[in-house]
């Protein structure tokens, strides 16, 4: 039993990742399709599509640095959109409300990490835009539990990054261990890291940035940042805790060099290059903590969004037109951001 709310197509534009490679390869291996639209199954709902962020993580899933979950999928997972149709047993959402759907769209709900409020390492989760279809995509479906409401202050393109980009940089915030009042390392500073910074800076702590982009640095400062200095610098001052958005293995020793006795690294990346050998004395003594950041529970989304809206982060974004999806991603791979790029569906 399906509920509809409006005419809905039998077919719809979508993009496609024909065969992982090299996002600037010709083919491009990212290529606008027409595809069937979804039907809702039992539990979860149908979205017409409103905007939908641009992450890494995509350019993950089209390079192939993520292995094939799904032949042809669509990525994205920073989905904004409105429910048009509901599957059977739904009852969260009525049709009309705007929702988000996430990156995290699975668990199995009964393991020892289910059960035990981590069920981000769920071994049968499964994710929007990998492993099921995402929103570069005029509808997509996603099971109801695993949606959230987005709060009526955020515009349709401001909404998606806080989906993935904000809620990672939160648990990252989290896993990274940063006392109060305490000073924090940013290693890479684009989609999530412009958030978290934010989300820090308004709890009263004192952030610095570290990356190559002299516009990247230019932007953290404007956003109220202790300093902004190169990938590979010297940190001003002993830090407390670190957290590296970056995917480049090689700047995990300097992250490491940087921090007090007792500080905290966080990897908040589903994807790093090789670390370099690290020396015992520099980077791990003094009881410095490695850790790493998978996906994210429900609850940390719910904690994000709400954080977000009472403490008014504002997510920069610039809007791409859905048709662009290709060169929105190819930007990314250059890391020529400037806050984050968001398909904005046609009205
Ligand atoms: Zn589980
Ligand atoms: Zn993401």
């Amino acid at each position: 039993m399906v509920t509809v709310s409006e005419q809905i197509p039998e077919q719809m534009r979508a993009w496609a990742v024909k065969i992982p490679a090299p996002i600037e390869s010709d083919p491009c291996p990212l290529q606008l399709v027409k595809k069937t639209v979804p039907t809702p199954t039992s539990g979860e709902v149908l979205v017409k599509v409103l905007a939908c962020g641009v992450c890494h993580t995509d350019l993950h899933v089209t390079e192939g640095d993520l292995p094939v979950h799904q032949p042809e999928v669509t990525p994205g997972h920073e989905i904004v959109g409105r429910v048009v149709a509901s599957g059977a047993s739904t009852q969260r959402f009525a049709i009309g409300d705007r929702i988000g759907i996430p990156w995290f769209r699975h668990a199995c709900g009964v393991c020892r990490y289910c059960r035990s409020g981590h069920e981000n390492l769920c071994s049968h989760s499964l994710y929007t835009g990998w492993d099921h279809n995402g929103g570069y995509a005029e509808y997509v479906t996603v099971p109801e539990g695993f949606a959230y409401r987005i709060p009526a202050r955020f515009k349709d393109v401001e909404a998606a990054p806080l989906l993935c980009a904000g809620i990672i940089g939160y648990r990252a915030l989290l896993r990274a261990n940063v006392p109060a009042g305490g000073r924090l390392g940013l290693y890479g500073f684009g989609g999530s890291a412009h958030l978290a910074a934010q989300l820090a800076i308004k709890q009263g702590i004192e952030v610095h940035v570290f990356t190559r982009g002299k516009d990247a640095q230019k932007f953290a400062l404007e956003l109220g940042c202790a300093s902004a200095q190169g990938a590979y610098d010297r940190a001003p001052v002993p830090l407390d805790s670190a957290i590296m958005f970056s995917p480049a293995g090689a700047m995990v020793p300097n992250a490491l060099a940087n921090l007090a006795p007792n500080g905290t690294l966080a990897l908040a990346g589903i994807h790093l290059s090789d670390v370099p050998s690290l020396n015992y004395q520099d980077h791990l003594f003094h009881e410095k903590t490695v850790t790493s950041v998978e996906s994210n529970t429900r609850r940390d989304g719910e904690e994000f969004l709400t954080l977000a809206d009472r403490l008014g982060i504002t997510p920069t974004v610039t809007a791409v037109p859905f048709d662009q999806a290709d060169q929105a991603l190819k930007r990314v791979s250059r890391g020529n951001i400037d806050g984050a790029y968001v398909l904005e569906m046609p009205s």
